[in-house]
């Protein structure tokens, strides 16, 4: 265990200073300019870190999620946009290497891998977004395959990427296809003036008669949503999840040398009370945040079916507590806070949207409070409960 915990700080060191040097100085040009520049991308697939989701086999560095956790922070801490293009490419790799025929993992895995190829994950549409079910995109089925029609809206890094994930409603179901954005009908537009993650090169899709062949088809026809999308979006989740830990990271970071340089009332502003309250709240939820994000990393690493909700878990006290955390953090720094440039005013931008994205807050209020009553009737009824620890 010990020397376990003394590897991982070892490799956080390294994200670390990867972050530091490559993205922190960047990060409010990305912001101001709505793009992450392509360099910066070759760079995040020569470190391994676009394929960190695949094993060595796959041809990705073998991360364990807990490892893989902790680049998902630095780099959050660092640039949420960028952290978001691992995201949805993580997505999609870890999609393709879980449901991929021998052939679709043949043809894609070496791209995605290696960085060569982004991958986008489009299941929100203009009239979906919650309620993924009301989904209208459509694949119908001809003699050599699938006709694809429909509208995907707000896809990170839709811009720029060569794959995407596309769910659609086929004769049996939602199903998941690959989508190669050279495909004859598929228009992508970009999306652009966000309030927040500005950098993530956000697109709508427009599918109109666009021809896949069956080789598309990725995991069961029908399945779509309930084995490729959940799987992908509980990766994406966990991502967005120890991205929060690094906007907290980063709140506390800039609010320790802000209170230090900064003076009222003939001291600094740390000696004030007030100011140390808020950064008490910073710290100790930066800290709980990352423990429920190493739990959920754990748990996925022991391949535990637990780790479900406790991913969801990480993900909802993450993201309110870096919103309150960014809050604060403007408040600390008052006008210098709220000036153009501001990282502490982009944190709390970005902040706002990982409420939203990959399950919104009352999404995930719903669905633990649903799993806090399954497991109170589990207690009441020992039988169901069985002698599995909860
Ligand atoms: C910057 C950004 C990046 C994104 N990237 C992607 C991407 O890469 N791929 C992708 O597919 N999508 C992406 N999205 C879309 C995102 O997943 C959706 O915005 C999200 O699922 C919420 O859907 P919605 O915006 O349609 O809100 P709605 O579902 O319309 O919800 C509106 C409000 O109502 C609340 N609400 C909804 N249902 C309930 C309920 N049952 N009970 C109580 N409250 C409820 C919600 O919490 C929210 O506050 C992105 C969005 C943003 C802003």
């Amino acid at each position: 265990m010990a020397d376990t915990l003394a590897t991982l700080a070892r490799t956080r060191e390294r994200f670390r200073a990867f972050a530091d040097g490559e993205i922190v100085p960047h990060a409010e040009e990305f912001d101001r300019e709505q793009r992450i520049p392509s360099e910066l991308i070759k760079r995040l697939a020569a470190e391994g870190y676009l394929g960190a989701i695949l094993p060595a086999e796959a041809g990705g560095p073998g991360m364990d999620r807990v490892t893989f956790g902790a680049l998902h922070e630095e780099v959050g801490r660092a640039c949420s946009s960028v952290r978001s293009l691992l995201t949805v490419h993580s997505m999609v790799a870890f999609a393709v290497h879980r449901w991929g025929t021998a052939e679709q993992k043949a043809a894609r895995l070496p791209g995605l891998a290696s960085g060569d190829r982004l991958g986008a994950f489009c299941l929100t549409e203009p009239e979906a977004g919650s309620d993924a079910g009301r989904i209208a995109t459509t694949a119908a089925r001809t003699d050599d395959g699938f006709l694809i029609n429909g509208t995907k809206k707000w896809i990170t890094c839709g811009q720029i990427a060569d794959v995407y994930l596309v769910f659609a409603k086929a004769p049996t179901g939602m199903s998941a296809f690959l989508v190669d954005r050279a495909t004859p009908g598929l228009c992508v537009r970009p999306l652009t003036d966000i309030m927040g993650t500005r950098g993530s090169m956000l697109a709508e899709l427009e599918f109109r008669d666009c021809e896949v062949g069956p080789d598309a088809l990725l995991g069961p026809e029908g399945m779509g949503l309930s084995l490729v999308g959940t799987g992908a979006l509980d990766i994406g989740r966990y991502s967005v999840a120890s991205g929060c830990v690094g906007i907290l990271q980063a709140c506390v970071d800039a609010c320790a040398d802000y209170t230090a340089r900064r003076v009222a009332g003939a001291v600094p502003l740390r000696e004030h009370q007030l100011i140390r309250r808020m950064l008490s709240d910073m710290v100790t939820n930066l800290e709980a945040g990352r423990l429920l994000c190493q739990r959920a990393g754990t748990l996925k690493d022991e391949a535990s079916p637990k780790t479900v909700m406790a991913t969801w878990m990480a993900k909802y006290f993450a993201s309110t507590a870096a919103m309150s955390a960014a809050s604060d953090a403007v408040q600390i720094h008052g006008a210098s806070g709220c000036g153009g440039g501001a990282a502490v005013g982009r944190y709390y931008r970005d902040a706002k949207i990982m409420e939203i994205i990959e399950g919104s807050s009352q999404i995930q209020q719903l669905t633990i409070a649903e799993e806090a009553f399954q497991q109170a009737a589990a207690r009441a009824t020992p039988s169901l409960s069985g002698s599995e620890d909860r």
